[in-house]
C-alpha cells in the first residue's frame, strides 16, 4: 500500500517549522522515517501535511551546556551520531551504549532521538536511558518554550505529554550526579533476534564513593526498565536496594525480585507476560552489575555477584 496524499513542507528553522505545525491542521513531523514511513504505507496515519524537519539544522547537535552540568542532544541527532559521539561516550554512555544497540546500520543512520522520543514506543530505548538519567525535554511551539521532565512526560501506552503543535527540540541531560571517575552506566537488552525491538531492556547508572576502595559503596543508583510495562517504568525499588553499601549477592537479588514485581508487561508473540517479568528481573541485576563493574573500574569481580 503507498501512503494517502500529502502535503510536503521542508522548513529550515525551527521557527519557521513550528509556525507550520501550529498554521495546518492535521499536520505530522517527519524525523528519520524509520517508524512514520510505515504507518503511513499502512494508512494508519494519514496526516494530510508532512513537515520535514531534515532540514533544521539547529536540531542536530551534541553539547555541553554553559554551565557544564548538562548535556543536551538535539532531536534530530541520529542513532548513528550519539553511538559515535565521544561527548557522551566519556559523560553519559549509557546513551551511545543504548544507541548501538537499535536495530541495524540503515535504521541507526536515519532513526533519531526526537523520533524515538516522539514515538514513544515503550519498548524504546532512548525513552528508558533518559528516565533513568532524569533528563528533561525541551519543547518549542508557536506559542513559545516549554520543559518536561521526561518522568512526566510518557503517560499511557504511545500516549505523551506533547502538546499537538509542539516540537521536541532536544533532551537535556544532567551530569553532576555521575562524575566518570566515579560512575559506570550500562544498557543491557535482550532481544530474540538481531535487529529487532528487544524483549526488554534495562538502563543503570550507578556512582560509587571511591573506586578504589575495597569495597566500594553505591552512593547512587538508577534503573528504568524498556518493553517491561506500557511506558517507560523507572524502579526505584531496585534503587534503594543497593544505595548506601557494596554491592552484594544479597543486594543484587533483591533488585532482581523487585524488578520483577514492578513489571507489569504485555504478552507477546514471542514472549509472554511472565517471561517478560522473569527478564526484566535477571537484566536489572545484570545492568547494575555492570554499572558497578564499570564504576569500580572492574576491580571487583561482579562476575561473582
Ligand atoms: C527494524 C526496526 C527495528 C527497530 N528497533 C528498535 C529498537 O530496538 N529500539 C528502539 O529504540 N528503536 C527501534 N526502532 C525504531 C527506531 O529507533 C526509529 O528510528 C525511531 O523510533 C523513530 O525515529 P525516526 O527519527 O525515524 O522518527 P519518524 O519515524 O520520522 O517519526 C516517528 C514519530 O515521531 C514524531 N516526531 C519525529 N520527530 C519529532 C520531534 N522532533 N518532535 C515531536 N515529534 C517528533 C513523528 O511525527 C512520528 O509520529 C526500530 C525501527 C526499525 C525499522
Amino acid at each position: 500500500m503507498k501512503p494517502a496524499p500529502f502535503e510536503y513542507h521542508r522548513p529550515t528553522t525551527v521557527a519557521e517549522a513550528a509556525d507550520l505545525l501550529a498554521d495546518r491542521d492535521h499536520a505530522e513531523l517527519l524525523a528519520g522515517n524509520q517508524s512514520l514511513g510505515i504507518v503511513m504505507a499502512n494508512r494508519l496515519a494519514t496526516p494530510d501535511h508532512l513537515i520535514d524537519l531534515n532540514a533544521v539544522e539547529d536540531l542536530d547537535y551534541v553539547e555541553e551546556r554553559a554551565d557544564g552540568d548538562a548535556v543536551a542532544v538535539g532531536a534530530m541527532t541520529t542513532h548513528r551520531t550519539i553511538e559515535r559521539s565521544g561527548l557522551l561516550a566519556e559523560r553519559l554512555p549509557m546513551l551511545p551504549e543504548a544507541a548501538e544497540q537499535i536495530a541495524g546500520p540503515s535504521v541507526r543512520n536515519r532513526g533519531t532521538l526526537g523520533g524515538s522520543v516522539g514515538e514513544a514506543d515503550p519498548a524504546g530505548n532512548y525513552p528508558a536511558a533518559l528516565l533513568a538519567l532524569d533528563a528533561t525535554l525541551e519543547l518549542v511551539s508557536a506559542d513559545g518554550e516549554r520543559e518536561v521532565p521526561v518522568s512526566d512526560y510518557f503517560i499511557a501506552y504511545m500516549f505523551t505529554d506533547l502538546g499537538e503543535d509542539e516540537i521536541i527540540a532536544a533532551a537535556r541531560v544532567p551530569t553532576e550526579p555521575f562524575p566518570p571517575d566515579r560512575t559506570g552506566m550500562a544498557f543491557l537488552e535482550l532481544k530474540p533476534a538481531a535487529q529487532t525491538w528487544p524483549t526488554v531492556s534495562a538502563a543503570s547508572a550507578i556512582r560509587v564513593d571511591d573506586p578504589d576502595a575495597t569495597k566500594p559503596v553505591v552512593e547512587e543508583a538508577r534503573l528504568a526498565l524498556a518493553n517491561a510495562a506500557d511506558v517507560p517504568l523507572r524502579v526505584e525499588e531496585c534503587e534503594t536496594a543497593i544505595e548506601g553499601e557494596p554491592l552484594s549477592e544479597e543486594t543484587l537479588a533483591a533488585v532482581a525480585e523487585a524488578a520483577t514485581a514492578a513489571a507489569d508487561p504485555a504478552d507477546e508473540m514471542h514472549a509472554d507476560r511472565e517471561f517478560k517479568c522473569e527478564v526484566a528481573g535477571e537484566y536489572a541485576r545484570r545492568s547494575l552489575a555492570a554499572s558497578y563493574d564499570r564504576a569500580t573500574n572492574g576491580e571487583t569481580d561482579t562476575d561473582q555477584l
